[in-house]
């Protein structure tokens, strides 16, 4: 069975290690968000991209969601003894990615053929592919800035400098209008038996993906059932502030409004068994609910929630 997952940082990475328990590595595809890519001491860093591989190549510090297992900070400490900012954790093993990744960008290479070979390096044998070759850049416009009535910030200067504390007024994918899909992306939904779409920020993980002009075109047009995974529970989300996010969208801060978010194209959406109540709902915006725990904190909820979300999409 061909699975192609659509998939943003923490959240994807879980249900990733789930899949690929039960997927042949050859058969499952990841399409992943690049709108919170940043540039960091001159170095390309791509978040996602990077919980992706590093979930799939075993790396991942699962606890934290993000960077490598046993990592150091030397070269961090090193850097702001020198005086310059140190506001973006990178580890000292994870800059070797940025490093190599800068280096062949630099160099001409797209970022997508650059993505194939850092994971082949990595023993992944999975397809991970950028949404775009091109930059598409999230920015958070926020009515809190000190001594500024309102900003526009990187995501990553929302997200990690200012730890998503000001209020959101706005989102923007800055490039997406221009963007193209990578090599692959829309091939991968068009083939796939099913696809995925991983419980990840709606608004800043999923939407950048959606942003791409012809993305929503193809999760219209493929054959496959197109399943989703709710990142909220109740009124709030699992992690980190998907909840600001959608309501700055005018999205209810629910698996509701992520079925809102998605509809037109989603087939179903698995929400947990708190929010069972939303089944009539979904039913009315086309999208059948699957009832389940999606609270993924170990290994064997990861493998759980999976093999639901496989056997929900051929229901
Ligand atoms: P960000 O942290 O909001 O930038 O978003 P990411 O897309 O990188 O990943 C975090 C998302 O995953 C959040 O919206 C979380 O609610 C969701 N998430 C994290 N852990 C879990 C989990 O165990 N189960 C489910 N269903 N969602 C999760």
């Amino acid at each position: 069975m061909r699975v192609t997952a659509l998939a943003g940082g923490t959240g994807a990475a879980k249900l990733i290690r789930g899949l690929a328990e039960l997927v042949p590595p050859s058969d499952l595809t990841i399409v992943v968000n690049t709108g919170d890519d940043a540039r960091i001491w001159g170095l390309h860093v791509s978040p996602d991209l990077d919980s992706v591989t590093y979930a799939l190549a075993g790396r991942l510090d699962v606890a934290r969601g993000w960077g490598l297992r046993d990592e150091t900070f030397n070269c961090l400490d090193a850097v702001g003894a020198l005086g310059a900012e140190t506001w973006f954790n990178l580890g000292d093993r994870d800059l070797a990615t940025h490093l190599v990744r800068t280096e062949r960008l630099n160099a001409g290479e797209p970022l997508s053929a650059v993505t194939a070979q850092l994971a082949r390096r990595q023993g992944v044998a999975s397809l991970i592919l950028p949404m775009s070759d091109d930059p598409v850049r999230t920015r958070i416009l926020t009515s809190d800035l000190p001594g500024v009535a309102s900003g526009w910030l990187d995501f990553q200067e929302y997200f990690v400098r200012e730890k998503a504390s000001l209020a959101v007024v706005d989102v923007a994918y800055a490039g997406a209008s221009d963007a193209t899909p990578a090599p692959g992306v829309v091939d991968a939904i068009a083939d796939a038996d099913v696809v995925v779409v991983c419980p990840s920020n709606p608004v800043t993980s999923i939407g950048p993906i959606l942003a791409v002009p012809g993305l929503v075109a193809a999760l219209h047009a493929t054959r496959a059932p197109v399943i989703g995974v709710s990142p909220i529970v109740g009124d709030a989300p699992v992690s980190g502030p998907a909840g600001a996010l959608m309501r700055a969208r005018g999205l209810p801060v629910s698996s509701l409004g992520v079925a809102q978010a998605y509809r037109g194209w989603l087939d179903s959406l698995v929400v947990d068994v708190r929010d069972a109540e939303f089944a009539s709902a979904l039913r009315d915006l086309g999208i059948a609910s699957v009832v389940a725990d999606i609270l993924m904190t170990d290994h064997a909820r990861e493998v759980a929630l999976a093999r639901v979300v496989l056997e929900g999409a051929c229901a």
